[in-house]
């Protein structure tokens, strides 16, 4: 039997157990008579994360579902096969159930044309839909559902006692998950969960990608400042909300005003 390496009671993650980076964070959270994972990564890697559950001796069949936070390929590109080997149920918000019923190449990031970039995307099958303040019983345990647009319309958080499994909201260098209008990301939602999650109580955050982290209040405001800047920079596009660079030059060329090079 293999150690279980709990990084906080009930949770283990499996990176930190395998001992070497398998990809997106994987958590498997322990309820004691059942279990579950809060997404699973890549098609590659789902035979090794099953194996190493088995190894830790948890009944396979007892895992009460699997967690889709979005559907990013990194998060769920396997999750169709993991619901097939452990004859268990997926689920997501109802945002995400498109995008992963149908395996959509460009929603989940599997196909990156411009960077000639394609992975297979595999759809699966959404069983349960979880909604803002809905609660999973897994065991003995409670996760209280956030929704918490912003990098994808249907991505979600779960807080468990004094954590929270944050997905792409945040990371420990204050950076976020990617911004990009063909994602459905929206940049005043995303600060709203930023916010949300800088009021909260959560004393340490569990991303979906790197270290966990002690919540630091400070990198949350850094990440909340630069998308503020964001939403009035050409940077994101058609994710900023307004240019005044070009209602300036509007009003400029209106009026029938050439440009100043002295001013
Ligand atoms: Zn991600």
């Amino acid at each position: 039997m293999l150690p279980r390496k709990y990084l906080f009671p009930h949770v283990i993650e499996m990176n930190y157990q395998a001992c070497r980076r398998l990809g997106v964070n994987v958590y498997l959270i322990d309820g004691g008579s059942e279990w579950l994972l809060i997404d699973v990564g890549y098609l590659d890697t789902v035979g090794e994360i099953i194996d190493i559950i088995r190894k830790m001796d948890f009944n396979l069949s007892a895992c009460k579902m699997l967690i889709a936070t979005h559907a990013d390929a990194d998060h769920i590109q396997g999750i169709a096969r993991a619901r097939e080997l452990l004859k268990t149920k997926v689920a997501a918000h109802p945002l995400t159930v498109g995008p992963l019923e149908t395996g959509d190449e460009i929603m989940t990031y599997a196909t990156i044309k411009a960077q000639e970039f394609s992975i297979p995307m595999p759809p699966c099958k959404v069983d349960l839909v979880l909604n803002e303040g809905d609660t999973i019983r897994v065991g003995e345990l409670k996760l209280k559902v956030w929704h918490t647009p912003g990098h994808t319309a249907g991505q979600l958080a779960f807080k468990m006692g004094n954590l929270l499994f944050c997905g792409d909201n945040i990371y420990k260098d204050s950076c976020v998950g990617v911004i990009d209008a063909h994602h459905g990301s929206n940049l005043p939602d995303f600060i709203k969960s930023l916010s949300r999650i800088i009021k909260d109580d959560a004393e340490f955050l569990l991303p979906s990608h790197g270290p966990v982290f002690r919540r630091d209040n400070r990198i949350l405001q850094k990440a909340i400042d630069r998308l503020t800047q964001y939403q009035y920079m050409a940077d994101f596009g058609t994710c900023a909300i307004a240019w005044p660079l070009l209602d300036e030059w509007e009003k400029e060329v209106s009026a029938g005003r050439m440009p100043n090079f002295n001013k």
